[in-house]
């Protein structure tokens, strides 16, 4: 039997199906006598459950990092909201409930309200509403969480999971997380994600399929049930090979992207969302070389303000934990186009009004970004960078600008730190200027993709030229010497974020160049660390 589905990580899994047993938290209303004793109870239990959120913290912190744990944290202050706790003890003292009633109706009337919102982000809320309430209930009745029976590791199957659930799961008895509901950005994928094991949602699965044997196909998006021999021969072929290329590059997982002969490099990575965090921090990444911050402008219908914006951009430093952020100001126009950005038609878009053009000339959208880029700077170690920049008139005219925002900020009192100043290094003219340039900057990324369509005068969006788009071009290598080489004399770091840089069959000349940096994809960190190990340059 097949069923489909969507897959959200990618990955074979082969095992017994077990399906996941919410917690049995059946409530009866009782009536009380003692209201006192009643509301102590309700208070004891809240507050062993936000013990056991803190401890839940704590481990997801270590296993799955920051931003997969801030959700226990957002338990805990759910626990201490006045609405939420006002609500159970006017209950408990105007209807002489016991608590386990007063919480549950509580949790279900509050969850209703959430639900019924207009917000994708409070409608979320509604299932951690039930979450935290279930969880006080549970210690009320002295039962434990709901589980998973298995004593081999199985493929779980599931309604859905709370981030509670999935997090007190025992990670070594699963394979593979498989649910009827969740979406692509739900916990549970970012948590598949994390684990590096194949997650589908929308499976449908039959209640009888406990214990049957089934394969989580998560390339296509398939539950195969009780799968015939030849199948399943198949299956576990491909998922050998996978796991020994895993394996292999799981083994790199905390070691140094340093030759065999000595020399480091800094290996980053490249992201479009906050969501992608995850990926950066299971990769095991020294960083973030590249946030594309027009995908915030981009998934938005209209300006993003700037406390959207400063909400991104501190989520990102803080997940990061001090290490360096790399913010890429907005970068549209060409193949990205923003609707609410009114941008006239052009006949040469990808040489026309983008990226810093537009934000230099459209003072308050960049302005906006600035503020929230610097307020957020205070939480992490953010760094800024531009795009297509082509003059050191452009560079100067954005210290201006900068300059505007910092004393804007100095005068309303909100901290910032020391914040590092990059550019992008992606048009041929930049190249030529890069010894001045690097006089005016801390720091340059080159960004191959554009480089390359520029200097080859190569439309990189144009199928028709796939075959002669070549960024291992003479050209493009005697550039990027070229830049690295300006960049030292002028005392800045140089890094690569194009997908040039994750090419491995140029990982030893791009050493050999002296490059400080590369950031690439976090997918493929792990795989350019193995290649930056097994080098030797003298
Ligand atoms: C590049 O041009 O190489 C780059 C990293 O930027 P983008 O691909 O977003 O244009
Ligand atoms: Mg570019």
């Amino acid at each position: 039997m097949m069923i489909e589905g969507k897959s959200v990580y990618s990955g074979v899994a082969i095992g017994r199906l077990a399906i996941y047993h919410k917690a049995d938290n059946q409530v009866k209303r009782e009536k009380i006598s003692d209201v006192d004793a009643e509301l102590a109870r309700f208070e004891e239990a809240r507050n062993t459950a936000k013990e056991q959120l803190a401890g839940l913290y704590e481990k997801a912190l270590k296993e799955v990092g920051e931003v997969n744990a801030a959700i226990f944290e957002v338990h805990q202050m759910m626990l201490d909201d006045l609405d939420y706790v006002e609500s159970v003890i006017n209950m408990i003292q105007s209807q002489e409930v016991n608590a386990e009633y007063a919480v549950a109706t509580t949790g279900d009337t509050l969850s209703e309200v959430f639900a019924s919102m207009d917000d994708d982000y409070m409608r979320e809320r509604a299932a951690d509403v039930k979450d935290i309430s279930n969880r006080v209930i549970a210690v009320l009745q002295g039962k434990g969480a709901g589980g998973l029976n298995a004593d081999e590791p199985v493929i779980l199957l599931a309604d859905d999971l709370a981030p509670s659930e999935t997090v007190q799961l025992d990670k070594s008895k699963v394979l593979s997380f498989v649910t009827r509901h969740g979406s692509t950005n739900s916990h549970t994928a970012i948590l598949a994600r994390t684990m590096n094991i194949p997650a589908l949602i929308g499976i449908d699965y039959p209640e009888d399929a406990e214990g049957k044997m089934g394969i989580v196909d998560g390339y296509e998006g398939k539950l195969i049930i009780d799968p015939p021999v030849s199948v399943l021969e198949t299956y576990q072929k491909r998922k050998e090979a996978d796991e020994e290329k895993k394996r292999l590059l799981l083994e790199l997982k905390g070691k140094e992207n340093v030759t065999i002969d000595g020399t480091k490099i800094n290996l980053y990575a490249n992201i479009g969302s906050v969501a992608d965090v995850a990926s950066v921090l299971a990769n095991d990444a020294g960083g973030i070389g590249l946030f594309r911050s027009e995908f915030l402008y981009l998934e938005s219908s209209d300006y993003p303000t700037e406390e959207e914006q400063f909400a991104a951009y501190r989520k990102v430093a803080e997940s990061m934990a001090g290490k360096k952020v790399i913010i890429r100001t907005l970068d549209i126009g060409a193949d990205k186009q923003v609707d609410y950005f009114h941008l006239d038609k052009e006949d040469n878009p990808a040489m026309g009004y983008r990226a810093i053009r537009i934000c230099l000339d459209r003072r308050d959208v960049f302005k906006t970004q600035l503020r929230a880029l610097y307020r957020a700077s205070y939480y992490g170690t953010i760094s800024i960078m531009f795009p297509m920049i082509i003059s050191v008139n452009e560079v100067k005219e954005i210290k201006k600008v900068i300059a505007e925002v910092k004393a804007e900020l100095d005068e309303e009192k909100i901290p910032y730190k020391d914040v590092e100043i990059g550019i992008m290094i992606e048009t041929p003219a930049a190249v030529m200027m890069s010894e001045e340039l690097a006089q005016e900057v801390d720091f340059f990324s080159v960004g191959t993709n554009d480089l390359t369509q520029y200097t080859l005068a190569i439309d990189r969006q144009n199928p028709k030229l796939d075959n002669i788009y070549d960024s291992h071009h003479p050209a493009i290598l005697k550039m990027l010497k070229m830049i690295v080489d300006n960049g030292h004399k002028g005392g800045c770091w140089v890094g690569i974020c194009g997908e040039l840089g994750a090419d491995t069959t140029l990982t030893e000349t791009f050493l050999k160049m002296g490059f400080d940096e590369l950031s690439v994809s976090p997918s493929m960190i792990l795989k350019v660390r193995q290649e930056i190990r097994s080098i030797e340059l003298k």
